[in-house]
């Protein structure tokens, strides 16, 4: 901090030379103690020197005045907000002494670092600028059909369908599988609502499925016993919604297991696990339909968009027809059953098709920047991680830890108060769905004594995980949590 400090015998040329070396344009006049008296612009010692003070005087010269300053209890929202106010570019910090410890400036100060930040790679402008110089501005069109395609090499899956969101895939889903009015649909309660608002879109009634602790994922023994009981009530569901969450497969296996002896199709919502594998294949591809989001904080993302896969070429067909209005094959409009306007748009899709040539990248990026939160915080005992079952891949979409709060002492809501003061963005783990106001009357079926949705909801937070994050924004985040937890 020594190199942004004059003192008051210093001559105003040697002042002036200082400002110079470091080019923030402000110097921070000390007294013969080290203590922070005030701020010196350019600006002010070009006054001075109009006022006739010359080049040789001592910054002694300088008048006093009461400069802004901050100390270490103050956060950088406080600092921006202090800065604002004052129509302040620089702020200096001091310790308990007045001592110079950091020298704030607007610009480095004001980065946020994001939860999941979009990520564009350097294809994606060329199929969007195709779609332009054709004039393929449509929900239809090459890059649909392209997309498409790729999508189906990449998963190894035989058709799908590109939607305007993942919300409205899994809603064709239901559609396609016979889901009506008063039918009852099972889905994964620790998730986002879009998991189950297309639920209550059909009229079917959602009753949801408690995690197991080792994947976070639908509990295949708490399926299986809701199943019992839907048997014996004789109302068994017409699907199955499986989230493989954070972009971790669900223990598919099991759950299939379960579901086929009941005769109920399972559709996997991996919105959040595009790239991520279940024992070596990808995640999405083992129920009977997929859903993908490529939704603006997802792994890859059209801003907005979403893809329905399935091995069942007649079942993709038929959602295809209806996310265009269900329009008849015939030269005049012909409807005769309700349809959807949900299908993706030639420019977005172009954007999906660039996204997918960067998506391993992405994934090997989650991974690497996840691997590099255990490893910086491996001595913090009051965290635990999202763990990884030996038969997944996950994609690390976030990055996800429990924290003990009977070891750290600091309430979970306080933890992302004092992150977000720091202009962090961490977030609580998704509120299960059987908790939400939307869903009280929905019934649920626990893992076990304890609801394991709960629990991982009340201790566990999402950590900053964009691709374009680097190592020194993982240590921002490190040092803040640790001061944080240690607050
Ligand atoms: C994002 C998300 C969705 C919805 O996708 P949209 O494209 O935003 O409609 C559905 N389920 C889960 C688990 C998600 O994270």
């Amino acid at each position: 901090m020594q190199k942004y400090c004059v003192t008051n015998t210093m001559t105003l040329r040697k002042a002036l030379e200082v400002i110079d070396q470091h080019g923030k344009g402000i110097a921070i006049l000390v007294d013969d103690d080290g203590r922070v008296e005030r701020t010196v612009t350019d600006g002010d010692l070009r006054r001075l020197i109009l006022s006739g003070v010359s080049l040789e005087d001592e910054m002694s010269m300088l008048p006093q005045q009461n400069s802004t300053i901050g100390d270490q209890t103050t956060t950088r929202k406080d600092a921006l907000a202090l800065m604002d106010a004052k129509g302040l570019d620089h702020l200096p910090i001091v310790d308990a002494n007045g001592h110079l410890v950091d020298l704030y400036d607007r610009r480095t100060l004001s980065k946020r670092i994001f939860l999941s930040a979009p990520h564009m790679g350097e294809l994606e402008r060329t199929y969007i600028d195709d779609a332009f110089k054709t004039n393929w501005i449509a929900p239809l069109g090459p890059n649909v059909n392209g997309f498409e395609q790729e999508i189906c090499d990449y998963l190894g899956c035989k058709a799908a369908a590109a939607t305007s969101s993942g919300t409205a895939a899994l809603h064709l889903a239901l559609v396609v599988l016979g889901v009506e009015r008063g039918d009852v649909v099972f889905c994964s309660s620790l998730t986002f609502v879009a998991s189950a608002n297309p639920i209550l879109y059909q009229g079917a009634e959602p009753v949801f499925i408690d995690s197991e602790l080792e994947s976070w994922n639908m509990c295949p023994r708490a399926l299986e016993r809701a199943l019992l009981a839907a048997k014996s009530e004789d109302r068994l569901p017409k699907a199955i919604i499986v989230v493989n969450l954070y972009g971790q497969s669900a223990n598919i296996d099991a759950l299939l297991d379960v579901a086929n002896q009941f005769g109920v199709p399972i559709i996997e919502d991996a919105a959040e696990s595009l790239g991520a594998k279940y024992k070596g294949q990808q995640s999405g591809t083992f129920g009977k339909l997929g859903v993908y989001s490529f939704n603006g904080n997802k792994i890859i993302t059209t801003s907005g968009g979403g893809m329905l896969v399935s091995d069942d070429e007649d079942l993709i067909s038929r959602a295809r027809f209806l996310s265009t209005q269900a329009r008849e094959p015939e030269v005049h409009y012909e409807h005769r059953v309700v349809g959807y306007n949900y299908r993706m748009s030639n420019i977005l899709a172009g954007v999906g098709r660039g996204q997918l040539r960067v998506l391993d990248e992405r994934v090997a990026k989650r991974r690497e920047l996840f691997d590099l939160y255990v490893s910086e915080l491996s001595d913090r005992s009051e965290i635990s991680w999202m763990p990884e079952p030996n038969w997944s891949f996950s994609n690390r979409w976030l990055s996800v830890c429990t924290i003990d709060a009977s070891k750290s002492g600091v309430a979970l809501r306080e933890l992302l108060a004092c992150l977000d003061g720091e202009l962090i963005e961490a977030r609580p783990v998704w509120k299960p769905l059987h908790l939400q106001p939307l869903f009280e009357k929905s019934k649920m079926y626990s893992a076990g004594n304890k609801n394991v949705s709960e629990e991982l909801y009340n201790t566990g937070i999402c950590l900053p995980s964009g691709t374009s994050m680097k190592e020194e924004d993982i240590a921002r985040v490190c040092l803040n949590l640790r001061r944080c937890l240690d607050a």
